[in-house]
């Protein structure tokens, strides 16, 4: 287990599968937690980091919206004193084939996992670099490295994470901020229970470990990259699959 006493977690999409499992794993680890989701399932999560013995915020905000973000970080900030560490995790897919796929399929999917990213990270920055210390950690997909059909949107997202975590990493480095992304494989959550028998027996095929991860997987690598044992890592793109890819 790592150490996370004394510091302060913000997690986005904290109300779901992956985001769930990451805000409890680092409340273990002795953050305190403050958690962001448009779905109201996030007040479940506040009532298991409480049971800890951790603070917890909730906000239902939607990331898309840069002022109301930039809002709530201030109030969090207020409130708790710092936040040291910040996890983009909320994301959607909306899948179509190229063809057919709609621009407001693509649009959707860009603000919610890219734009959502720029507008948390805008917010959150200015206090790290105040306090000479952070850790960022965005949530990438192995899709956004090797592609998917019917995933255009939702891959090219993904991949440009890898641009945004390597760029920023440069950037604030030197201010004592660290920039990291986990790429997780197929996990076991509703995003993935939306495909059918067929397509996740395809999938299965392609893991050398014979099985789709689960989202303590996820939590596990982030929890590491947050820890004071992952301070020499920048810039890095942490590879969840079962190997495969
Ligand atoms: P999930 O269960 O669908 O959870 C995503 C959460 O994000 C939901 O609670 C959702 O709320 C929230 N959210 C959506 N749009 C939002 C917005 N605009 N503002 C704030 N919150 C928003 O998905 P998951 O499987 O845990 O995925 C978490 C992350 O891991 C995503 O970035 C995903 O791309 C990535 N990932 C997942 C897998 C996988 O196999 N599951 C693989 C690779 C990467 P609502 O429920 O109200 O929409």
């Amino acid at each position: 287990m790592m150490n996370l006493e004394g510091q302060t977690a913000l997690i986005t999409g904290a109300g779901g599968g992956i985001g769930r499992t990451i805000s409890v794993k680092l409340a273990e680890s002795g953050a305190d937690i403050v958690l962001v989701d448009m779905s109201p399932d996030v007040a479940e999560v506040r009532g298991e980091v409480e049971s800890l013995g951790q603070k917890c915020l909730t906000f239902e905000a939607d990331v898309t919206d840069f002022d109301a973000i930039d809002v709530m970080v201030k109030s969090a900030v207020e409130e708790l004193g710092s936040i040291h560490i910040l996890v983009n995790n909320a994301g959607i897919t909306q899948d179509n084939l190229f063809m057919r796929m709609k621009p407001e399929q693509w649009s959707k999917v860009i603000d919610v996992n890219l734009n959502g990213v720029f507008n948390v990270t805008k917010a959150v920055i200015r206090p790290m670099v105040k306090q000479r210390a952070g850790k960022i950690i965005n949530i990438s997909s192995v899709v956004g490295f090797s592609g998917n059909p019917g995933q255009v949107n939702y891959s090219s997202t993904k991949s440009a994470l890898v641009g945004f975590t390597k760029s920023l990493a440069r950037e604030v480095g030197a201010r004592g901020i660290t920039v990291n992304a986990v790429a997780p494989g197929f996990i076991d959550t509703a995003m993935t229970q939306a495909l059918n028998e067929s397509q996740q027996e395809v999938i299965l095929q392609q893991i050398p470990l014979g099985r789709m991860g689960d989202a303590e997987d996820i939590a596990n690598a982030v929890a590491f990259l947050a820890s004071k044992e992952a301070s020499y890592i920048t810039g890095t793109i942490l590879h969840v699959n079962g190997g495969m890819y």
